[in-house]
């Protein structure tokens, strides 16, 4: 089967004095239904795999299939389609409007694409519903839990069924608690079958992933000396 993401020989170096290489050599695979989680420290390089990954960022070298789909030599335009069809984002900042309902916050992921209204309502209560929230559709963000906030935004993220679900420090803004019920949601929606990456700083949140990859000064490893049987496929 095709993989979501593949990485060969990615390479991004930033114009600075010394230039900055901030991915080296970066390979990566990953399967469909797979649930991975990339940790590293602060300045290792997540955010500039996240936007490459993401499609925000244009890699120097390499190559980045997206399933199957050689994205680096695609224009702007056909990037930002495939962005907007096959990835789901979800930020440590739930990025919600706060004078919105939860449904209307997920529905609007969508109110420049075509589409009947009340369709994208009915999916938006139904995405809703899929991260436990079927109960919640009209509560504003200021009446929800930070836990719950960032489902309504995994929710949005959802909608449009993506490849693959993008995630960047999500517990970041969490306590404890609403951490643990976010990564429970990870688990059910892997257990559906969404592809997950998740990227954090954080080793607890890495652990709750099936695989585990390093990143360090820019190269990525596996973390194989931490977590029994992970691979670098
Ligand atoms: P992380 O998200 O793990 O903290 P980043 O991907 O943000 O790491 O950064 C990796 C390295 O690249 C760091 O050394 C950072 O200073 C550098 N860097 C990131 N973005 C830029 C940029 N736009 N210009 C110059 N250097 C950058
Ligand atoms: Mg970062």
């Amino acid at each position: 089967m095709t993989p979501v993401i593949e990485l060969t020989e990615i390479e991004r170096t930033f114009d600075a004095d010394p230039p900055v290489r901030a991915l080296k050599n970066v390979r990566l695979r990953v399967e469909k239904g797979e649930y991975l989680s990339i940790v590293g420290p602060s300045g290792s390089g997540k955010s500039t795999l996240l936007t490459t990954l993401g499609l925000l960022d244009r890699p120097d070298k390499g190559s980045y299939r997206l399933d199957g789909i050689e994205t680096t030599e695609l224009d702007d335009a056909r990037r930002t389609a495939l962005r907007g069809n096959r990835i789901g984002f979800v930020f440590q900042a739930f990025h919600l409007l706060a004078h919105r309902s939860a449904v209307d916050n997920v529905g609007l992921a969508e109110l420049y694409q075509k589409g009947e209204r009340r369709s994208r309502t009915q999916r938006a209560e139904a995405a809703l519903q899929r991260v436990g929230l079927g109960h919640r559709t009209l509560f504003r963000p200021d009446r929800l839990s930070g836990g719950e906030r960032q489902r309504v935004a995994i929710a949005r993220a959802l909608l449009g069924e993506p490849s693959l679900l993008l995630c960047d420090e999500p517990t970041g803004n969490l306590d404890k608690a609403n951490t643990n019920a976010v990564l429970d949601l990870f688990d059910e929606l892997r257990a559906q079958g969404v592809t997950l990456v998740v990227i954090t700083h954080d080793e607890e949140v890495s652990m709750r992933a099936d695989r585990r990859v390093r990143i360090d000064d820019g190269v990525l490893s596996d973390g194989s000396t931490s977590f029994q049987g992970s691979v670098l496929r």
